[in-house]
């Protein structure tokens, strides 16, 4: 993707930080949209996912598609068991991108600093709705409280959606009992039928055609999540016309990336997702959202990895992989509006309120931001067979310090040292802190 994507580059982001500003989030960030897939390439999606994150709502897309609560558990075990093969004593990892193209190293085990015996990495499980879900399967799957959503695609609209919902209207006794349990329903919000309505205008169809009469016919204990939105008709609706019960999350490539990225100079298949890339005012109105401080809007990667084969192809699959570095790019993004303090809020904090889980403040870890470029490898192994990450063979900004306390204690000794004063509003400060008030981390 490198010499191709060089031609392109994405819209330039304003330098707003110098090199070596560190930023820290108050927890590990929480991703509310993630493509862990199935069988040995899990493990080395969960390689990166640790490393970025401490929890992630897991999507349920498989083959076949995770539409019971038995297999949803047993997807979840599967999910555990790569994670429990390694517990280091080292007390932080910097951003060691893994599992590169020259490790051959087997798929089964996950070199990360601290395991899910510590509360550090929690998978999210959902279920896969069909025409078929009953209301019996939601309160089956709220019981086990490790089923926290349910995900909803129009039938075709997306990869392995085939399953999906033809018409969710005959859902609606189902939809009443995930509102009666407390149980998100996740919307891939994009209209599937009829075909000839153009994919650009597929989400934006899908707001006044589906969204809107939906939303009018749930209870408002319904928690609904516009996942991975795309456009301005989706920031403006959630903004302006949506209730409270209604939410998106938003993905660090839309952020970054508008449809010029995809068709300029020769058609570049790691930048095809669905929702596809849309125009530049559509990628400003989305930065404006994530950056607003607004917590209707909170973090979705919807990272999803494809095989490199199954990418460059006649008929190449959607979907970008983004668990390699998705908070640094989440970062880029944030510095390109001026708007970094308002990361730790839409990374730690929104998704984790809007779903009712207690924020991740508790987890002793905290997440240190460096403004210091990194080179992406080419690919990365994906089970038997290779991924490209996004940025392959290009800079990243920023770099990621999954931390201990220790670190963070480190980093503002040092301030303290330069008797630096930390001022989010203050370009020149060295060192900011986004932690909340009540950190120790705060200096008064
Ligand atoms: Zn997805």
């Amino acid at each position: 993707m490198s010499s191709s994507s060089t031609t392109n580059p994405p819209p330039a982001p304003a330098a707003v930080v110098p090199i070596g500003t560190q930023i820290t989030l108050s927890s590990p960030p929480d991703d509310f949209h993630h493509h862990f897939r199935d069988g040995p390439a899990t493990s080395n999606v969960l390689e990166h996912v640790v490393h970025q994150f401490g929890r992630a709502i897991v999507m349920p897309n498989l083959k076949p598609p995770v539409t019971t609560t038995q297999m949803a558990l047993e997807y979840r075990e599967r999910i555990l068991a790569c994670l429990t093969s390694s517990s280091s004593s080292s007390s932080s990892s910097s951003h060691v991108p893994p599992g590169d193209a020259g490790d051959d190293s087997g798929c089964g085990s996950i070199s990360a600093t601290t395991t899910t015996n510590n509360n550090t990495f929690e998978p999210l499980m959902t279920l896969y709705l069909t025409d078929h879900t009953t209301p019996d399967e939601i309160y089956k799957a709220s019981a086990t409280n490790v089923i926290y959503a349910c995900k909803y695609y129009p039938a075709g609209a997306t990869t392995n959606s085939d399953e999906g919902v033809t018409d969710i209207t005959k859902l609606y006794p189902t939809l009443r009992a995930m509102a009666e349990v407390g149980m998100v329903l996740c919307i891939h919000s994009e209209v599937s039928s009829p075909s000839t309505i153009d994919i650009f205008d597929r989400e934006k169809e899908f707001i006044e055609r589906v969204l809107i009469p939906l939303v009018h016919d749930m209870p408002s204990s319904l928690k609904i999540v516009m996942e991975h939105i795309s456009t301005k008709e989706a920031v403006e609706y959630i903004t302006n016309s949506a209730p409270s019960n209604v939410a998106a999350t938003i993905t660090c490539h839309h952020l970054l990336y508008n449809r010029n990225a995809l068709l300029v100079s020769g058609i570049k298949p790691h930048y095809y997702c669905l929702p596809i890339l849309k125009r530049e005012d559509h990628r400003l109105a989305l930065l404006k959202a994530a950056t607003s401080g607004s917590s209707k809007f909170f973090l979705g990667t919807d990272s999803a990895p494809h095989a490199i084969e199954a990418k460059e192809s006649s008929c190449g699959c959607a979907g970008i992989y983004t668990a390699h570095a998705a908070i640094e790019l989440y970062a880029e993004a944030f510095e390109s509006m001026g708007a970094l303090d308002k990361l730790d809020g839409f990374a730690c904090h929104y998704g984790a309120d809007f779903y009712g889980l207690p924020r991740n403040d508790n987890a002793g870890r905290k997440v240190v931001l460096e403004k210091k470029a990194w080179m992406v490898p080419e690919k990365y192994k994906f089970g038997m067979a290779m991924v490209r990450p996004l940025r392959a063979g290009e800079e990243i900004a920023w770099s990621i310090f999954m931390d201990t306390e220790r670190i963070a204690n480190k980093i503002l000794e040092q301030a303290c040292q330069r008797n630096q004063m930390i001022n989010p509003n203050n370009d020149d400060a060295r060192v900011w802190n986004y932690s909340r008030p009540s950190s120790r981390f705060i200096m008064q």
